[in-house]
């Protein structure tokens, strides 16, 4: 059995560097010649297909899966497991995590843990609760450029929890963090007339 932490997450907002976190970790196992495997949901279509890549260049394989559960056909040889893009996984996720720990494997896993709305997302703070070790990584926001950004600002108009892709978000730090308000969470209205209703929406445009 390994020692020390088994069950390691890396969470924080967009741009935080949470990707190439979890390759470093999963590298530094491999250069001790430990079987690794990094798996990534099927949902999350930015990387290339079975690669998970950072921000920064960083790439390493990874099996894309269509389900949490998929993860313990492929895992049997590994002893350190990463998991990226964690919010994705349904919450099967869970019972997954309980049976690799149980098979003595250690466990790296990497995600958002608030959705646009600044909202817990999906599995991730059930993920939290079992963690051995948390580590909340922080982005630069890129709108007033302080050090403390926590926040994934949309600055795209959709009320769909999941919207996949880079270029309709920014890492905000959270006096800058503009959430959605409740009434276009409701109301699904055509984008002409949100701007007409809310006009500060417009300053949701990426600061360039
Ligand atoms: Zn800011």
């Amino acid at each position: 059995m390994l020692p020390g932490y088994r069950f390691e997450m890396i969470i924080g907002c967009m741009s935080a560097g949470k990707s190439s976190e979890l390759i470093r970790r999963v590298e530094r196992a491999r250069l001790a010649y430990l079987p690794t495997i990094i798996f990534r949901p099927a949902i999350d279509t930015r990387s290339k297909p079975n690669h998970v890549e950072s921000r920064n260049g960083l790439a390493s394989y990874a099996v894309v899966v269509e389900s949490a559960k998929e993860m313990l056909k492929y895992s049997s040889q590994a002893v350190v497991i990463g998991l990226d893009e964690c919010q994705f996984f349904d919450i099967e996720v869970i019972d997954v995590i309980q049976i690799l720990l149980r098979q003595r494997k250690k466990i790296i896993a990497s995600g958002l843990d608030l959705d646009y709305r600044g909202k817990p997302f999906g599995p991730v703070p059930h993920m939290l609760a079992f963690a051995d070790r948390v580590d909340k990584l922080l982005a630069v926001c890129r709108k007033c450029g302080s050090d403390f950004a926590c926040r994934t600002q949309r600055t795209v108009q959709s009320s769909e929890q999941i919207l996949v892709g880079d270029a309709e978000y920014e890492a905000r730090c959270i006096d800058c963090f503009e959430p959605p308000s409740e009434f276009q969470l409701k109301l699904n209205l055509p984008q002409s007339e949100e701007n007409h209703l809310n006009p500060q929406i417009v300053d949701f445009a990426p600061q360039v």
